[in-house]
């Protein structure tokens, strides 16, 4: 039985084109960026590379990118380094991930105010209210570009309008964005935003931030002085020339991958509405009437335990992510489902299934046939 992988938003595999792009730097290709000798050179030749394939990507100039290890590094950074000390106030949203909201809640810890804006049922935050929410004191807001867990895309291009022309500086984590969709920092005006390398078929391990200008940004790490002083540490040349050959790769023919992912996406609502009916059985699609990410659906299954769902799912080989956690027989739902207000029988087991590139039309069909059947065996218990 093949296994089926539909957890594209918690990470998608390294495609070859991104491996044979590392490999040269984990054979030949070792010297260390910063040494004035061929070795360096070739390594620093590399880096480079990859940074003009990123900021081709993004629609960026080179030199506004600063390799990271991860996004989460690029989000802790951005805040803490924009926060120093106390006082000042952060916006930013309700559903953003982790990365964002746990620093954010150590800056408020530290005297930081922090507001988050709610979304509406949709999952969508509205660019006016978040315009509402910003002081005179406020440093940064940030709003992520797509949602991880539904997939909403929020208005970030006109929160960077409404917010821009009043002078607060902006930041956007497009983590689930980038490759899924075209991202171009002009387009949305942002100053600041978060890149994570393993979300588009690069290694984990590497991720970027973009930076308007970078006055604007405090150094992430201070050490031997790369990045241009941003970012020290010496450079993950592997990873960097596995991003840039990613970001190569997501950019040729995106329109036609946004158009084949959006495909599959009416295949699994049309096979899921089938699969409901046949079995008698009530689903919501969570975000449904927004613009959501072409490969991410987030599916509340009403009254079906969440436990038993993932072990059935794991049984039939599916690979799939929850919107909940269950800690010994009590289930908590995610911080997102909690801002959207999402109906609490179908919240208790929803369902994220998030497909990429190498995912075809008989893989959501396949995945269709083996949730059926493990909906039916749960019902039954
Ligand atoms: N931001 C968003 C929206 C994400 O979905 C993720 C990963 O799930 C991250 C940040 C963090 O990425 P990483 O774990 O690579 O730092």
């Amino acid at each position: 039985m093949k296994a089926l992988y539909f957890d594209y938003n918690a990470t998608t595999p390294v495609l070859p084109e991104v491996r044979e792009a590392m490999l040269p730097c984990l054979e030949n290709n070792y010297g260390n960026p910063s040494s004035p000798h061929g070795f360096g050179l070739k390594a620093k030749l590399t880096v480079s590379e990859a940074r003009n394939r990123v900021a081709a990507l993004l629609g960026a100039a080179p030199e506004q990118i600063v390799f990271t290890s991860c996004a989460t590094e690029a989000n802790n950074g951005l805040l803490r380094g924009l926060f120093p000390e106390k006082g000042a106030h952060l916006v930013t949203t309700a559903i953003e991930h982790p990365s964002i909201l746990a620093p954010a809640a150590a800056l408020e810890a530290r005297g930081v105010e922090v507001t988050r804006v709610r979304p509406n049922r949709n999952g969508v935050v509205d660019a006016q209210t978040v315009l509402d929410a910003c002081r005179p004191d406020t440093r940064l807001v940030s709003v992520m570009l797509a949602n991880n867990e539904t997939g909403a895309i929020q208005p970030v291009g006109e929160i960077a309008r409404l917010a821009g022309a009043e002078g607060y500086l902006v930041h956007t984590d497009a983590s689930q964005a980038v490759g899924k969709i075209p991202v171009d920092v002009e387009t949305l005006g942002v100053d600041f935003l978060t890149l994570a390398g393993h979300k588009l078929y690069a290694p984990k391990g590497v991720g970027t931030l973009y930076a308007r200008s970078r006055r604007t940004l405090p150094p992430l790490l201070l050490g031997g002085g790369q990045e241009g002083g941003l970012r020290g540490g010496t450079e993950n040349v592997p990873h960097i020339a596995g991003l840039g050959a990613a970001c190569e790769l997501v950019r040729n023919g995106l329109e036609r991958e946004i158009s084949r992912q959006r495909g599959l996406g009416e295949i699994f609502d049309r096979e899921l509405d089938r699969l409901a009916r046949g079995v008698g059985l009530d689903v919501l699609v969570l975000s449904r009437d927004a613009g959501r990410l072409p490969n991410t659906r987030f599916v509340g299954f009403k009254g079906l335990d969440l436990a038993r769902m993932l072990e059935e799912l794991a049984l039939a080989d599916v690979a799939v992510s929850a919107g909940a956690a269950c800690h010994g027989g009590e289930t908590s739902i995610s911080h997102v489902l909690e801002a959207m207000d999402a109906p609490a029988d179908y919240a208790g087991c929803a369902l994220r299934f998030s497909w990429g590139r190498p995912t075809t039309e008989q893989d959501v069909m396949d995945l269709m046939q083996r949730l059926g059947d493990a909906c039916q065996t749960v019902r039954s218990d």
